[in-house]
């Protein structure tokens, strides 16, 4: 696997994602609508400081979402509400996507990239960086594995992805819809 996509001009804006319990679960839970043969997927929301990204909570695709063999885009109308309810909560922002991959590995796609650049190029946005959750079947999607990357200009980098207990983040919501 390649742990490095584009050119390194600049060091990443994040070192390492931290994951609640409750986002796991929501992750894992999710992963296995990918048994119908396509990506599913959704936004991450927390905090970035220091370096680390806490995400706290995991959304689901949304009814609207585009599920393809090769290609994910959450809805955008559902990751909006799920925003305004994190944020609401917690403070919790928009910090990036996570989605499953059925075929190619852990990596995000130039489609990927090309969905990265856009979000990172509105200013109403504002990111900085997109965070990005890529898992894959571990053989099969009742123990998927999870890989972290944090993409910012043209490029997208492998960071580790540590799993946290809940009692760090007391206040984690998740996705119930
Ligand atoms: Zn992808």
């Amino acid at each position: 696997m390649s742990h490095l996509r584009g050119t390194v001009t600049a060091d990443p804006p994040i070192q390492r994602v931290h994951l609640t319990a409750a986002a796991h679960a929501v992750i894992g839970r999710e992963c296995g609508r990918s048994q119908d043969g396509n990506e599913t997927g959704g936004i991450l929301l927390g905090h970035l400081h220091d370096g680390v990204a806490e995400v706290r909570v995991a959304g689901r695709p949304g009814p609207a979402a585009v599920r393809q063999p090769a290609f994910f885009l959450r809805d955008l109308g559902h990751a909006q509400q799920l925003a305004h309810d994190a944020f609401t909560h917690d403070g919790s922002i928009w910090v990036g996507e996570w989605h499953t991959h059925l075929a190619a590995a852990p990596v995000p796609s130039e489609r990927d990239l090309a969905t990265y650049a856009r979000l990172l190029a509105d200013p109403d946005l504002g990111f900085e960086t997109i965070v990005a959750i890529i898992a894959v079947a571990n053989p099969e999607w009742d123990r998927p594995a999870a890989y972290a990357w944090t993409c910012f200009g043209n490029q997208a980098v492998a960071v580790p992805l540590i799993l946290t207990t809940d009692d760090q983040c007391p206040t984690s919501t998740e996705d119930r819809r």
